[in-house]
């Protein structure tokens, strides 16, 4: 009884587990999110395939069904693939991390490839199992990408660091600059390392304000001449960079020595609407990458750091020149005299030389105010300014001590010389032609007292005084004379 009753239940439930065991099977096969393929491994044809294999692969369920893999077109490498399978079948599985499998619309799908051979119901059966990673793939893609972007972009962040830290070097050494030269010798040398891979070079405007002056240049070769004039460069004549791509633009600056042949570059060197000078870059292939800074925007800054020091020591020199010279004639002031002529007189003491000291005032010039008008005495005295500036050696120091009153200084100059030279420049004031508008006056005389030095002190307040005792002896005695000091008997 219990046999008869056990047996049913006992067959039954192994019957329904196995059912339940393919029902679940079959749910996990079609349901899979990833292709499966059963071949047979004898004939190597499809014998069954999931719906995913049909999403993946656009080829319907019939089309695939009895065919071998090689025969729809899904392997690229058909004889490769028929190898792989032999190798399978020695060894009972193969894997593919990536292998291109191709759609029925003949688009190509990156696929990770399982295969393992295994016994059904006496057969032997060949399963696939297909992982689309087209996907991930195409993700790696752009992360690669993204990757060498990066590696670009941190490329040129490190080019454009090295490349602020020679500008800044730069406008460092130019800042401790004192003279235009030796900030002309900083400019070469630092522009020359910032802009290595180019001939560069860097004018100025003459005061005349025709023509530039090269004072800086780089390079192998010298791209500009010493000299050029303003409008030869079309930077400077439109007041904004120029830059030329093509050689054969029509549109070409003409200061360049040779016929220009590569790109180049010119950047207006412009302080407050006015031309200072001019970078020039000739040569290098023009950078414009979405990163870097365009060798248009790094010659700019570097413009901008060089016209900053030059402008600087330009008014500087401009300040030192009204501080320490008359505005009128051009020659030095008091205030110049009184530096210079201690440490001549130092000079002239150490190096054992003579130093001769002149004092000049022009004869009744009040009259000569009077009769022609003040404005006719300030055209004497910067004409009078210009006949020194001209007749005196470069060494010599002309000043004008007051009103028409002036002070020469003859370093080297013995007693007898610095007399036999005041005497020729009294001799040319009386020849001066004085022209206001286009009336011509009348000449002027001038008297002078002259002193040397060691001969008649050893100090600037000594030798002045000695010139002025000379100076007052020379107007004593008629005026019109050179007198050179001697020293009274008391
Ligand atoms: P003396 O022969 O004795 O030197 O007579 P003087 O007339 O030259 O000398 P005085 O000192 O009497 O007059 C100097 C004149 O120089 C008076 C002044 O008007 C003139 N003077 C001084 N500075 C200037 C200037 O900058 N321009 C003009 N036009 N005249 C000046
Ligand atoms: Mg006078
Ligand atoms: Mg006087």
């Amino acid at each position: 009884m219990t046999d008869k009753t056990n047996t049913p239940t006992k067959h039954k439930p192994a019957r329904e587990r196995l059912r339940a065991s393919e029902i679940r099977y079959r749910r996990l096969f079609e349901a899979a999110r990833d292709g499966i393929l059963i071949l047979d491994a004898g004939t190597r044809e499809i014998r069954d395939l999931n719906p995913y294999m049909v999403e993946l692969l656009g080829f319907s369920h019939a089309e695939l069904l009895g065919k071998e893999l090689w025969q729809i077109g899904l392997l690229k490498d058909a004889q490769a693939s028929r190898d792989a399978f032999r190798e399978l079948e020695q060894t009972g599985y193969i894997r593919y991390d990536h292998l291109p499998l191709h759609t029925k619309e003949g688009k190509s799908r990156e696929v990770e490839f399982v295969s393992n051979v295994y016994e059904e119901d006496g057969h032997q059966v060949i399963q696939c199992n297909i992982r689309d990673i087209s996907e991930r793939r195409h993700a790696e893609e752009l992360v690669r990408k993204a990757n060498d972007e990066l590696m670009v972009f941190v490329a040129e962040l490190q080019r454009r660091e090295s490349e602020m830290q020679l500008l800044n070097r730069m406008t460092d050494l130019l800042q401790t600059c004192n003279t235009q030269e030796e900030a002309y010798k900083v400019i070469a040398l630092q522009a020359g390392e910032l802009f290595a891979a180019h001939n560069g070079c860097v004018a100025i405007l003459h005061p005349s304000g025709q023509h530039l002056e090269t004072v800086a240049r780089w390079g192998d070769q010298a791209p500009v001449g010493p000299s050029f004039p303003l409008e030869d460069c079309w930077a400077l004549r439109r007041g904004t960079p120029h830059e030329v791509i093509d050689p054969r633009a029509r549109w070409l600056c003409r200061h360049f020595v040779q016929q220009i042949e590569t790109d180049y570059l010119c950047v207006p060197l412009m302080v407050q609407g006015e031309i200072l000078g001019l970078l020039s870059l000739v040569g290098a292939a023009t950078r414009r990458g979405p990163h870097q800074v365009s060798q248009q925007q790094l010659a700019v800054m570097a413009g901008e750091s060089i016209k900053l020091c030059l402008s600087n020591l330009k008014l500087r020199k401009k300040l030192h020149a009204q501080a320490t010279h008359d505005p009128l004639t051009g020659l030095f002031n008091r205030r110049y005299l009184e530096d210079t002529l201690g440490r001549e007189l130092h000079r002239a003491h150490r190096r054992n030389s003579p130093l001769g000291v002149a004092m000049l005032d022009l004869d009744h010039f009040k009259q000569f105010n009077d009769s022609f008008g003040h404005h006719a005495g300030d055209s004497l005295l910067r004409e009078l300014g210009q006949l020194l500036r001209d007749k005196l050696r470069k060494s010599d120091i002309s000043c004008r001590y007051g009103g028409e009153e002036f002070v020469l200084i003859l370093p080297d100059s013995s007693l007898a010389d610095t007399q036999q030279r005041v005497e020729q420049i009294r001799g040319l004031i009386k020849e001066l032609k004085i022209r206001h508008g286009d009336r011509l006056f009348g000449a002027i005389a001038a008297s002078a007292g002259v002193a040397g030095a060691p001969e008649h002190g050893s100090t600037s307040h000594e030798l002045l005084r000695a010139a002025d005792n000379a100076l007052y002896d020379a107007k004593q005695a008629g005026r019109d004379r050179v007198v050179v000091y001697q020293a009274k008997q008391s």
